[in-house]
């Protein structure tokens, strides 16, 4: 291969070679055009002539279908398959038996290798992981220049390589330029054959050895605390020790690879047999398998435990993220996100919003078309992704950054006006929180306070459960960092689409009716008494507000409250200094509370409304599936009827209200939410400056007035009639 001479002949003399080892009749290679075509590119046994004329368009005949599912097959008649097309020009009538395996590189298929036979036999599954392994390593010849001259590589396509815009949705306004880095392919393989087998293998042991203490060292001490759900991280354990994954990555690196290339290979076998897999559980094991892998990787890279190095102004491009993936980077590096599927309310978006990341999601076909390293722009104004953009459009977009910056420079200046309205209403603004980090930005935003801080987030980031001291330092160190500001902590907020790997359940249909939030803390009171002690021990002598999320019964938060007491007595029982004040609250998501407010309300000293989850509980509709979240319209009459509901029960009562869900961070939201009557309003930082701006425009009692004749539409949302009720009151939304 190493040798000078052209290219056509080192290919016709590796298909030769594979197809007499692997007593084939039939070898054939097939590489991908810019155009999409694939073409033969050289080939034993069929007619010499068809190299450079057979081609197929995308998904045509069984090369296409080999190309397009990204995986083997392997069939004792070929041209009784459905996909089959018949080229004269090949020569290939007499041959039956075909095994095909795609080329695969950076997880997207170049190309594929073909293997014929006359008679009608099936091939056996080592000569179809014999053939895979070849066509790895033929693959990174390829796309390394090692095969071909750059001359005929030109027109091959290795990896996208034209300006492409891809349209998506906006998740996280902004904007943002930078670099790719792809979530799921954290190592790259860079040497494939093993100078020393044995070598090798020792180096694949010792690093599976560690990532099972690793992975031993997450389990440790939590069987009492965790209780059943010690057994997914236990599933996760056994994973990590299965003979079949441990089996198949020892033949791999047996064969000639080195423990990384065997890491890659298994990896993909994996892929190609489950990632097709819709049930939702499946999925779930290819991720957790994904990530042993990545794990694994490195370990052998020697940074089994280190986060991953960003570039500057890196872009973050994956399928999808689970909460906590997003806090594994670095955020001072990260400046936008892209997502190929999610949701506008899932919580790692939630978390994106919080870092004020700009992200676009649902951007069709997003992986295939990206590389590591490609520049990208991240356009959540328009919801739209621009990969290896032209100089023009890097050009207008750097300079609407420019003007985004101005307007953030204006909503500093505004930091310490209060947002008092036009008709001198004071608004409260405060920020929805989360991690120690969003702390250094309270003083920036000028917001009032923490309406929400999401406890759950510090169990998210965790390897394992915080314990108890982990825990109040955090929240001790929340306190500090407002000062006298208000800070409402919300007890954790676990199940749904937040799942911890070390405290999940078992798996439901319906996670988000299911056991969640207050639900799994009256079940599991050992974990929320552990975190309403460390509350309390945290606030020592300060004002303490502590709220229940998803209560969805007078009667749990009955019981929520009381084990506040409980833990207020064993503090006080044992010396310890009080809080200056407590105030228990609930937030108001599930809908059965609206038409029992009268006699929950008098039972707590505050409520807040968790309007993401109220909106998809009253709508029946999944916040993280994007086929139905954005179905309905916050702005519709009945959802603000029902916020008007709650507003109106809350003065009856005197119970002071604020709303923490995304709504109240968004401009004409907010000035909906104001109209209604609420005065205090937790949002993402990043919001606080616009919302600010609309108060101070906004003259509440016409607002009201404007309102209050839009509930009785018979719209389904009345989005258009707020914006025009907006522009004739001239509230800058
Ligand atoms: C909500 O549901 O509106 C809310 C603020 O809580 P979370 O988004 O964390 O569920
Ligand atoms: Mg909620």
């Amino acid at each position: 291969m190493a040798g000078t001479r052209p290219t056509q002949s080192k290919l016709d003399m590796v298909v030769r070679t594979i197809a007499g080892s692997m007593v084939a009749e039939v070898c054939s290679i097939y590489l991908r055009r810019a155009s999409g075509e694939l073409e033969l590119f050289a080939t034993e046994g069929l007619e010499p002539g068809a190299v450079h004329v057979t081609r197929l368009k995308q998904g045509e005949g069984l090369v296409g279908e080999i190309m397009r599912l990204g995986r083997p097959l392997n069939l004792s008649d070929a041209p009784s398959h459905p996909a089959f097309s018949y080229r004269p020009e090949t020569g290939e009538d007499p041959f039956h038996a075909l095994l095909g395996v795609p080329l695969l590189r950076g997880g997207r298929a170049i190309g594929v290798l073909v293997v014929q036979n006359r008679t009608s036999r099936t091939y056996a599954e080592d000569e179809v992981e014999d053939l895979q392994i070849i066509a790895m390593v033929l693959a990174e010849m390829v796309a390394t220049g090692d095969l071909l001259s750059h001359e005929e590589l030109k027109d091959v396509e290795i990896a996208p390589r034209r300006p492409e815009r891809l349209k998506g949705s906006k998740f996280a306004d902004g904007l943002a330029f930078g670099v790719a880095v792809l979530h799921e392919t954290p190592v790259a393989v860079g040497r494939l054959l093993a100078d020393d087998v044995g070598a090798e293998e020792a180096r694949l042991t010792t690093a599976i050895a560690g990532l099972q203490a690793q992975i031993a060292g997450m389990l440790e001490g939590h069987e009492g605390i965790l209780g059943p759900s010690y057994d997914v991280l236990e599933t996760y354990r056994m994973l990590a020790h299965s003979r079949s994954w441990n089996h198949s990555l020892q033949e791999a690196v047996r064969s000639g690879l080195t423990a990384e290339a065997a890491v890659e290979r298994v990896r993909s076998e994996h892929r190609a047999s489950l990632g097709q897999a819709r049930d939702p559980y499946i999925r779930e094991r290819v991720h957790d398998l994904e990530d042993l892998n990545d794990r694994l990787l490195r370990h052998l890279t020697g940074n089994g435990d280190k986060v991953r190095v960003l570039p500057d102004n890196a872009i973050l491009i994956a399928r999808n993220l689970g909460p906590a993936d997003l806090l594994e980077y670095d955020r001072t590096k990260l400046r936008g996100l892209l997502l190929e599927e999610g949701s506008s309310a899932s919580h790692a978006v939630i978390v994106a919003r919080a870092l004020d990341i700009p992200c676009v999601g649902r951007v069709a076909g997003l992986r295939d078309r990206v590389n590591e390293g490609d520049p990208v722009i991240v356009d959540a104004e328009t919801g739209e992704a621009y990969l290896r953009p032209r100089p023009d459009v890097v050009k207008a977009v750097t300079a609407r950054m420019g003007i985004r910056a101005e307007r953030r420079a204006e909503f500093a200046r505004l930091r310490d006006t209060p947002a008092f309205t036009r008709d001198g209403v004071k608004v409260t603004l405060l920020m929805n929180a989360g991690l120690a980090v969003d702390l250094d930005i309270l003083a920036e935003t000028g917001a009032e306070g923490i309406g929400l801080f999401r406890t759950e987030f510090q169990f998210m980031v965790s390897e394992d459960l915080p314990r108890l001291t982990a825990q109040s330092d955090l929240y001790s160190m929340v306190l500090d960092a407002a000062g006298s500001l208000p800070v409402v902590f919300r007890t954790l907020d676990l199940g749904g689409d937040k799942v911890l790997p070390y405290l999940e359940a078992e798996r439901e249909d319906n996670p988000a009716l299911g056991w969640r939030a207050v639900r799994m803390g009256l079940d599991r009171p050992a974990l929320l008494r552990m975190q309403l002690r460390a509350l309390i021990a945290a606030a020592a002598g300060r004002p303490l507000q502590v709220m229940f999320p998803l209560v969805a019964s007078v009667d749990e938060f009955r019981a929520a409250r009381a084990l506040v007491e409980r833990e207020l007595a064993w503090a006080q029982r044992r010396g310890r200094p009080a809080p200056a004040r407590l105030e228990v609250g609930a937030m108001v998501e599930a809908p059965s509370l609206l038409w029992h407010l009268d006699a929950l309300l008098p039972l707590t000293d505050f409520v807040s409304v968790g309007t993401n989850d109220l909106m998809q509980y009253l709508f029946a509709a999944d916040r993280g599936n994007p086929r139905v979240s954005d179905r309905y319209d916050p702005l519709s009459p009945p959802a603000l009827r029902a916020l008007k509901a709650i507003r109106e029960a809350c003065r009856d009562t005197g119970t002071p209200v604020s709303v923490c869900g995304e709504m109240a961070g968004k401009p004409l939201e907010a000035f909906a939410l104001v109209a209604l009557g609420f005065e205090r309003l937790s949002m993402p930082p990043a919001g606080i400056g616009a919302v600010k701006q609309m108060v101070l425009s906004c003259d509440r009692e016409a607002a009201r007035r404007g309102i209050d004749g839009l509930l009785k539409s018979s719209g389904g949302s009345v989005r258009g009639e707020i914006e025009s009720l907006a522009r004739k009151l001239s509230v800058d939304v």
